[in-house]
């Protein structure tokens, strides 16, 4: 894949249209099926290809319009994996009054609780992203990415006890077979040509973060118990690299994509602190790229990033949250930091996270989101010019 100097991407969803939003909801109801949902999805997903192209993107995806929010719709493409809605989910939490507070002082909205359990041997039933990554090749001449939720998020949020021990005595081996599961994916993807793979695992800061106002942090799909950090992050960083193990150099680039959670436009609510206690975790695992949020103040300085000397970064410069469009010459800036602390053709420009991560919260316009977008790529130009 041919790309220039800070090449420019999405981190993956977009906000979805009235008609993919009543879509999802008639789908889940059982009101149409999954043709029937796919041909309102495919006019969207090109409109949204479309919005890309004209911002000027250099890597599109698809918004992942077809997706309820980045992790449950592995519902719907694994077996034997059951959707808990939230009443069902209280009964696995130990501490049901102290977690109903949290959701409420958090903002955390009761639909993204939806929480894909294992309960039963898991296995692929249809392709999790290789479908609809052929649909958007059909579409666009740009190299395209895809993102998938990361084996250690997968495990978290998959295994409840109670629900997942008759077949996986403990998430150990559940995992076993989301790492399988997960290759076989990958190995799909990159014999498409699929030129990047981003694997999710914003969960990876609930483990290091913690609210001084809760004993517990929401953090989507990381309902399930964890044990002390050290040991889960050993444990995440095992799984990363199992997923990748054999799977680089052949053509698709591989990142890992690490934020405070997107769920809410109100920044106080979200986590906070540097990637500084994760940065020697990421130095061990085997990726191209971590794919961080930087624009947030949240997330502390980027000097953390030089650790990753080797490694590419895909440098989040606009905040999907807010309204305010960043300045050009800021993102500039920004993109010059970074270029010292690792070198130029290391640097990607993304946001610091997708546009609609929830399908029924966008965390922004359309209109405003490709703005952003455009003044990304305006900077990317000039950094192209100067350096
Ligand atoms: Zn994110």
């Amino acid at each position: 894949m041919e790309l220039p100097l800070f090449p420019t991407t999405v981190v993956g969803s977009w906000p979805r249209s009235n008609e993919v939003l009543h879509g999802l909801r008639d789908k889940k109801a059982g009101r149409i099926d999954e043709n029937e949902f796919n041909k309102i999805a495919d006019k969207a997903v090109i409109d949204c290809l479309r919005l890309q192209e004209e911002a000027g993107l250099d890597i599109v995806s698809d918004g992942e319009l077809r997706r309820d929010n980045f992790i449950s719709f592995v519902a719907d493409k694994l077996e034997n994996v059951k959707m808990l809605t939230v009443a069902e989910l209280l009964d696995y939490v130990e501490d049901k009054a102290s977690f109903e507070e949290i959701l409420g002082t958090l903002d955390v909205p009761a639909f993204s609780l939806s929480n894909p359990a294992a309960v039963g041997k898991i296995d692929r039933k249809t392709s999790i992203a290789l479908d609809d990554c052929r649909f958007l090749r059909r579409h666009t001449d740009r190299p395209i990415k895809a993102a998938l939720p990361g084996p250690y998020l997968l495990t978290r949020s998959m295994w409840v006890e109670g629900l997942s021990q008759e077949s996986y005595p403990t998430k150990e081996a559940l995992a076993d077979d989301i790492v399988r599961v997960l290759r076989e994916e990958l190995i799909d993807l990159i014999q498409a040509g699929v030129e990047f793979v981003q694997f999710d695992e914003p969960v990876l800061t609930e483990l290091v973060f913690t609210n001084k106002n809760a004993n517990r942090t929401f953090m989507c799909g990381a309902l399930t118990a964890k044990a002390d950090r050290e040991e889960e992050l050993e444990f995440a960083t095992t799984l990363i690299n199992r997923v990748m193990e054999g799977m680089r150099g052949k053509g698709t680039r591989i990142g890992i994509h690490i934020c405070r959670g997107n769920w809410s436009t109100q920044e106080d609510v979200l986590l906070r602190g540097p990637y500084s206690p994760l940065m020697p975790y990421l130095s061990r695992m085997n990726a191209d790229q971590f794919i961080l949020e930087y624009a947030t103040p949240r997330a502390g300085e980027l000097k953390d990033i030089s650790i990753l000397d080797g490694k590419e970064l895909g440098l989040g410069v606009v905040n999907p949250r807010t309204e305010g469009l960043e300045s050009i010459d800021s993102i500039v800036e920004r993109g010059k930091e970074a270029a010292k602390l690792l070198s130029p053709e290391k640097i990607f420009l993304n946001p610091d996270c997708g546009f609609g991560t929830f399908a029924q919260r966008p965390m922004n316009t359309p209109e405003t989101a490709a703005n952003k977008l455009k003044v990304m790529v305006q900077a990317a130009e000039i950094l192209r010019q100067q350096l």
